[in-house]
């Protein structure tokens, strides 16, 4: 095989694990962000329950403060009926319309916080059933990386395997140039040159699209086990059987 096959045989291979890994990676990516959703829906969910039992318990306070008000009234109405002159009578009754005012203030705390836990109840319902539909789009993106994993897994595993062994073939600076030229061409490190006008001698590289000098079309042609590269784009140049035949009896 010569250099511009093995690397043309690389670039297949490349493009091919890409392909299977993208599958697989787009589902890896939904699946995060779907379980990063349910994550702050819970992080709410317990912020919220937390308030929510601060108030039931700031309402428990009050009903307990309310329940011994109420047994104070009560102990001093036992004590007007048992009291001897008026002064004391008097004297209680100023005490018990106090206790009220501060009963009717406490009730309507109670009836404030009251509606301050129901809305939080309400909410945190709300929250629930977000929650429990984000943990089904999880468990149906978890079901979409198993069905990818299953489809692919095996073939990913064994392409790849098939790609490092063509790689291995590649010498070393090659490898590295064709390494660099794939990372900065998004997987384009190899190029077919394209042919526009074989009587004019007229080709582009098939990866910038600009007009190669005759010179690179010769050496890719003549020269398959040395690198040529696109003088513009920098791109490893491969020469199809078609333009090699097409250019083989006229030269
Ligand atoms: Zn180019």
């Amino acid at each position: 095989m010569s250099l511009q096959d093995q690397l043309r045989d690389l670039s297949t291979r490349d493009a091919h694990v890409r392909g299977l890994s993208r599958r697989l990676d787009a589902g890896k990516r939904r699946r995060t962000a779907q379980q990063k959703k349910l994550d702050q829906l819970n992080q709410q969910l317990a912020e919220l329950q937390e308030e929510l039992k601060r108030a039931q318990a700031h309402v428990g306070s009050l009903e307990a403060d309310a329940a011994a008000a109420d047994a104070k009234t009560a102990k001093l109405r036992e004590q007007m009926n048992t009291v001897k002159t008026n002064k004391e009578y008097s004297a209680l009754l100023v005490e018990v319309n106090t206790l009220k005012i501060e009963q009717a203030k406490i009730d309507d705390l109670i009836l404030e916080q009251m509606e301050g836990v129901e809305e939080k109840k309400s909410r945190v319902a709300e929250l629930e059933e977000k929650a429990a539909e984000q943990r089904r789009l999880v468990e149906l993106a978890d079901r979409e990386v198993d069905e990818a994993r299953a489809e692919v897994g095996d073939q990913l595993d064994e392409t790849t395997k098939e790609r490092d062994a063509a790689a291995a073939q590649v010498p070393d600076d090659v490898l590295a140039l064709y390494r660099k030229l794939d990372a900065d061409t998004d997987g384009e490190a190899v190029c077919g040159i394209e042919e526009q006008d074989r009587k004019r001698m007229e080709y582009t590289c098939g990866g910038c699209y600009m007009a190669l000098p005759i010179e690179k079309v010769n050496a890719a042609i003549t020269k398959p086990d040395v690198l040529t590269q696109c003088p513009y784009c920098d791109r490893i140049l491969l020469i199809s059987e078609e333009i090699r035949s097409g250019l083989a009896p006229s030269k």
